[in-house]
């Protein structure tokens, strides 16, 4: 790895950032708060929020497994794919290199910050190809994007294949693990020691069931986290986003029985969908979707949609034609798709 002080852009590597008012006290039993010309009516939505989330840090470093220096919190993980850009990337002069097909956020925030993105395929069994990806890198190549299990194919990446790319690459690699509480395999998360170019990003949108609250997590060195904290707004996860989090985190039992519940939905719907006479073929996951090969995907796709049933059609997706990705919904859910593709053509 190169030194992240050449890694980083220089304009950030430079930033004094934005000082908010209750950076300059440090505690000691104040009790009258006059520094951050806030309302004093309306508590507790009157007082600015804790721009380092310290409290909500703490309790996910336990669950986690990752010191809270080590963790940074977003507008969801959006927040932290623009930021990786913002800190790294100098826009029409940096690169960047993703598999493909993979979750299209990246491209997104590539074309935003006027980044180019380099798209390498993953090989026909949706496996990684770590040649060809690091042949596509070059010295002006910042970011390597990895997202395992990856969206929309839904298996994870070879650990082997991706610490490839992380011993080999000079840059920052991200492994986007939205999905990896739906698998076994050890998480990267757990081997930041090793890779001080890793960040992982993990997500309260998927197992944790709040996409509704906006709330993402990118995990790597200190340093990293540093860099993302200073470029973020000060007050980027609101209170209310905060405290629903600290909610769930207290109450695991529930996030442990929608795993189990969704796994074993999972284990039905496969191989039900694989029987179906129009399906020709089914991608095992590692997550909580699948994809799904099937003859006329347009025409079923459409079909569904007429029977109140939203999938989501990839079939114009690189080497995803005539294919469906397919969440894991509730057992009534997944009942109400399998019944509408049984009788599709009856
Ligand atoms: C759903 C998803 C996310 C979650 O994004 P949020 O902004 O946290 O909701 C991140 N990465 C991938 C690959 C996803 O599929």
């Amino acid at each position: 790895m190169l030194p992240l002080q050449e890694l980083t852009r220089k304009n950030v590597r430079s930033l004094t950032p934005y000082s908010c008012a209750r950076d300059d006290f440090k505690g000691r039993n104040a009790k009258v708060f006059l520094d951050a010309n806030e309302n004093p009516y309306n508590a507790p939505y009157n007082r600015y929020p804790d721009p380092l989330q310290q409290e909500l840090k703490a309790k996910l470093s336990v669950v986690k497994g990752v010191r809270p220096e080590r963790i940074f919190l977003g507008n969801g993980s959006d927040e932290a794919i623009d930021l990786i850009y913002r800190v790294f990337c100098e826009p029409r002069i940096d690169n960047v290199v993703a598999i493909a097909p993979t979750y299209g956020m990246y491209r997104v925030a590539a074309d935003i910050n006027d980044v180019e993105y380099r798209a390498v395929p993953l090989h026909e069994d949706f496996s990684l190809d770590s040649d060809a990806l690091l042949a596509a890198v070059d010295t002006r190549t910042k970011v390597v994007w990895l997202c395992s299990p990856n969206n929309p194919t839904g298996n994870a990446l070879e650990r082997e294949a991706v610490e490839r790319v992380l011993l080999s690459f000079h840059g920052i690699v991200v492994v986007d693990e939205a999905y990896s509480d739906f698998n076994d395999y050890r998480p990267f998360r757990a081997d930041l020691d090793r890779f001080p170019n890793l960040i992982v990003l993990n997500t309260f949108s998927k197992l944790w069931a709040s996409a509704a609250i906006r709330l993402g997590m990118a995990f790597a060195s200190e340093e990293i986290v540093g860099l993302l904290n200073k470029v973020k707004y000060p007050y980027n996860v609101n209170d209310l986003t905060t405290q629903a989090a600290i909610k769930l985190l207290a109450d695991l039992q529930h996030i442990n029985l929608w795993r189990a519940t969704l796994l074993k939905e999972r284990s039905h719907l496969l191989p039900a969908i694989a029987e179906l006479p129009i399906c020709k073929a089914v991608y095992s996951s590692d997550a909580n979707f699948f994809l799904a090969r099937i003859t006329g995907a347009d025409f079923v796709y459409q079909y569904l949609v007429n029977n109140g049933i939203v999938v989501r059609n990839r079939s114009n997706v690189e080497l995803c034609a005539d294919c469906l990705r397919i969440t894991i919904g509730t057992p009534e859910e997944n009942n109400a798709l399998l019944g509408a593709l049984r009788r599709f053509g009856h």
